[in-house]
């Protein structure tokens, strides 16, 4: 039987994401939407690895599960690191995408074009299922805030998030796009080492899988 991993997540399109990146291992995905009695989790750790080791870490031990926490946003550089941490509550309410994209627009009114970098940061951290972190990465992707909301596709921010070497916004590029270089697909292919040499060996070991 294949190990279970539960993505720490109650985000459908971070779900998705995650599951189109790592869905080809042999590992059962789930996520919080399995499990409606998980705890809420206080993000107050003020960085994406601690909040990600936080929330890895309490939901494994409460679900006796090996589990993948994803703790994610945007950092605009000209904004002192703005929405940062506080990406999915910017503008007061949790995940309101469009109100924290009016915010932003907004803060960034007077700020000229070439001070408009930014770039998304993806913290992933796998805890076995006693709490334990046993392994974290961290991918990142650059691009530039315009100045009108551009395109449908991808969630949060990214129809403001403008790819420089392709012109459009992860708004605007399809998914097999953003999921070849986003900050999501880089950690992701930095913890899957990581998952091949601990949830999966783990399983493999208690199946008595070894040399057999
Ligand atoms: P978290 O759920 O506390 O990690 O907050 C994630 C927030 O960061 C989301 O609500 C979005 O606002 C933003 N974010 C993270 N990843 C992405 C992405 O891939 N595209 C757009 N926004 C993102």
């Amino acid at each position: 039987m294949q190990p279970i991993l539960v993505l720490g997540t109650r985000n459908r399109k971070k779900s998705e994401e995650l599951r189109g990146l790592l869905g080809d291992l042999p590992i059962t995905l789930r996520d919080l939407r399995d499990y409606p009695d998980a705890p809420e989790v206080v993000e107050d750790g003020g960085t994406f690895e601690a909040n990600g080791r936080k929330k890895a870490s309490v939901l494994a031990k409460a679900l006796g599960q090996w589990v993948l926490s994803d703790d994610s946003g945007l950092v605009v550089p000209a904004l002192h690191g703005e929405p940062g941490v506080d990406s999915a509550v910017y503008a007061g309410k949790h995940g309101d995408d469009e109100a924290n994209n009016d915010k932003l627009l907004e803060r960034m009114r007077n700020v000229p074009d070439e001070l408009r970098g930014a770039y998304y940061v993806c913290v992933l951290v796998l805890a076995d299922p006693r709490g334990e972190v046993v392994g974290v990465s961290e991918g990142r992707c650059h691009g530039r805030i315009v100045r009108v909301r551009r395109g449908q596709g991808g969630f949060g921010y990214d129809p403001l998030f403008l790819i420089p070497e392709y012109h459009r916004t992860f708004g605007e590029l399809s998914s097999s796009v953003k999921q070849a270089l986003s900050h999501r697909a880089r950690a992701a292919e930095r913890m899957r080492p990581i998952l091949r040499r601990t949830l999966l060996k783990d399983a493999q070991a208690s199946e008595g899988g070894f040399g057999s």
